[in-house]
């Protein structure tokens, strides 16, 4: 007998730099129902690629609330960790390309550039070789004059003037590291990824990691950007912003609140049954379309990780 092959393949992408809180959880709900409302595949790759900004111990906490969830995931969990040598074969083949080049700037040189010029962007400094004597720091991918444009969706039609708006942008750090807009392009093609869903905070990155498919001839996926949990400053939900831990001890509370959020109307009763009772609901009851398009949504973040708290309202 044949299968009808799978033909969805999403994924959830946490850089664990804390416990999943409200903001994370929308992302990976939304990304697992999209995936299983059509019978697809879902994926967990940690995204610990930034030693400097990880904290012991979150990568393991994050799966174990997405277990307790019973948000199961398809195939091993991917580590950017160990991913290095995939990375600098791809970086190796955009220099060789010369799609990419070596970049001696400081942040602080290239601020003042910018000071005093009308660049908007990296000017092109280190475009054609490093002048003598300076030392490469970076390394840069050559935008060309292009406008990318695609459509989103959840947020509909976007796009970027890329020589315009983003310049030459940094493939890898100074400090070694490989960038994240690098590292998950990279990614999305070695998991086979043909649907993103994620937080709108990635929207305007988009274009930079299209554009890098197309110069390693990566097929581009789908893209859906939800919307972003804000706190009632209009700030992203983060550890930075102290966004709490959700409530693994009542973990349809939290998973009721994501719903809401997401645009989807459980039923109140819904709220204290078994975490995979919800889940079953949701599964049944998705609706992208019912997704709201704003970029950001306020959410009283106290309560919402916890308790039964609707959004207050959007903004753009
Ligand atoms: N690791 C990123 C984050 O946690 C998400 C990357 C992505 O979904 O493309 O914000």
């Amino acid at each position: 007998m044949t299968s009808k092959p799978i033909t969805y393949r999403g994924r959830f992408a946490p850089s664990p730099t804390g416990p999943l809180h409200f903001g994370s959880l929308v992302a990976a709900l939304g990304s697992y129902l999209d995936a299983r409302a059509v019978g697809g595949q879902w994926l967990v790759r940690m995204e610990d690629l930034d030693p400097p900004r990880e904290v012991p111990g979150a990568a393991a906490e994050i799966l174990h609330s997405l277990e307790l969830l019973g948000l199961h995931w398809d195939e091993a969990v991917m580590y950017q960790s160990q991913r290095a040598n995939a990375y600098a074969e791809v970086l190796d083949n955009l220099l060789r390309a010369d799609r990419a080049y070596p970049c001696a700037c400081s942040r602080k040189e290239i601020e003042t550039t910018l000071a005093n010029t009308d660049a908007l962007v990296y000017p092109g400094t280190c475009r054609n070789g490093l002048a003598a004597g300076r030392t490469p720091r970076s390394v840069r991918t050559r935008v060309e004059e292009l406008n990318i444009a695609f459509h989103d969706a959840i947020q509909g039609p976007y796009a970027q003037q890329l020589d315009r708006e983003v310049g030459d942008f940094v493939i890898r750090r100074a400090d070694g590291l490989m960038a994240y807009q690098l590292a998950v392009i990279v990614d999305d093609a070695a998991q086979g990824i043909t649907h993103v869903v994620r937080g709108s905070d990635l929207l305007d990155s988009t274009p930079r990691q299209i554009f890098l498919q197309q110069q390693l001839d990566y097929v581009t996926p789908d893209y859906a950007h939800l919307p972003l949990a804000v706190n009632a400053e209009g700030v992203k939900l983060s550890k930075q912003t102290r966004a709490p831990a959700i409530d693994i001890h009542r973990p349809s509370r939290a998973m009721w609140a994501a719903l809401r959020f997401l645009g989807q109307d459980p039923p109140v009763e819904l709220a204290d049954v078994p975490a995979a009772d919800l889940l079953s609901w949701a599964n049944e009851h998705w609706e992208r379309s019912a997704v709201p398009s704003q970029r950001t949504l306020h959410t009283q973040h106290d309560s919402a990780a916890s308790g039964l708290t609707a959004p207050a309202g959007g903004i753009e």
